[in-house]
């Protein structure tokens, strides 16, 4: 294989150059962290579940007139993307109580939001990705005013989309996570959904047993994690039902296959 040039690495991905100008390869590691990176490890198998749960909803976002960065999926860890200008804000999306929420508001977790809330961070991790408003963002100019408007709209349809859907598996979504990116086309700048969606950035519940499917297991050492992310990919019909071989099994095989 001819090696690639390296762009970027972070927590749980690695972006290389793509195979054309304005494309990327986004590879999903297995490497987790919480707490702003003082928790570290590492959950065998997670990159290819994230990668093949989160071409499944970039792609249905697709379907349904979401503009995002995914173009295709490569293999088991990779995928091709469109290369963007990254906007510095995380989006988080709640529908219930949950996380930093909960601690910040002295609310239950497990609350049912009356309404849906938006909340933008700040995306710079040597300052903890601190929570902004609206204000700050235009004040600093991290996003233009029609940036914000398109990136609030995409966050609700987002969400909409995805509580359906998850809703129809059994499960309840009670928060996630956005990014967006811009591309230029001439003088004007599109925005468009990028990142990744995946029980990395998302809290998934059970309907039923309320258990939670998602990082938190890593966060809270609950042990379970890669069996829980496999169980979304299990329900969301990507892995082959009642097969008994894991994610691992499985990438192992397609290696030796193909060396
Ligand atoms: N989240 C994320 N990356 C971050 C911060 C949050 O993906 O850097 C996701 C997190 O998984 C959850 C949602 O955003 O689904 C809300 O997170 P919260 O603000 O409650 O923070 P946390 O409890 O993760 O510190």
């Amino acid at each position: 294989m001819t090696r690639r040039r390296q762009i970027y690495e972070g927590k749980a991905k690695i972006l290389y150059e793509g195979p054309e100008p304005g494309t990327l390869i986004q590879y999903f590691k297995d490497d987790a962290t919480a707490f702003n990176a003082q928790k570290k490890g590492t959950i065998s198998g997670k990159g290819v579940l994230n990668n093949r749960i989160s071409e499944h909803i970039f792609t249905m976002l697709g379907n349904i007139g979401v503009p995002t960065h995914f173009i295709r999926r490569l293999n088991m860890r990779e995928q091709l993307i469109r290369q963007v200008e990254i906007i510095p804000i995380e989006v988080v999306v709640r529908n219930v109580a949950a996380g930093s929420i909960v601690k910040r508001l002295g609310i239950e977790e497990g609350l049912q939001l009356p309404r849906t809330i938006i909340e933008y961070y700040y995306k710079d991790d040597a300052l903890g990705d601190p929570m902004i408003a609206d204000e700050h963002i235009a004040c600093f100019g991290w996003a233009s005013q029609e940036e914000m408007h398109d990136i609030a709209d995409m966050a609700i349809r987002v969400n909409d989309f995805l509580c359906g859907l998850f809703a129809g598996i059994g499960i309840r979504l009670v928060d996630f996570k956005l990014e967006f990116g811009r591309i230029w086309d001439n003088d004007f700048a599109r925005v468009l959904l990028a990142d990744e969606i995946s029980p990395d950035g998302c809290r998934l519940w059970d309907i039923a047993t309320g258990e939670k499917l998602d990082k938190d297991r890593f966060r809270q050492n609950l042990g379970g994690e890669v069996e829980a992310y496999q169980e979304i990919a299990r329900r969301l019909g990507l892995l082959p039902e009642g097969a008994d071989t894991t994610v691992l099994d499985m990438e192992q095989h397609r290696k030796k296959r193909d060396k």
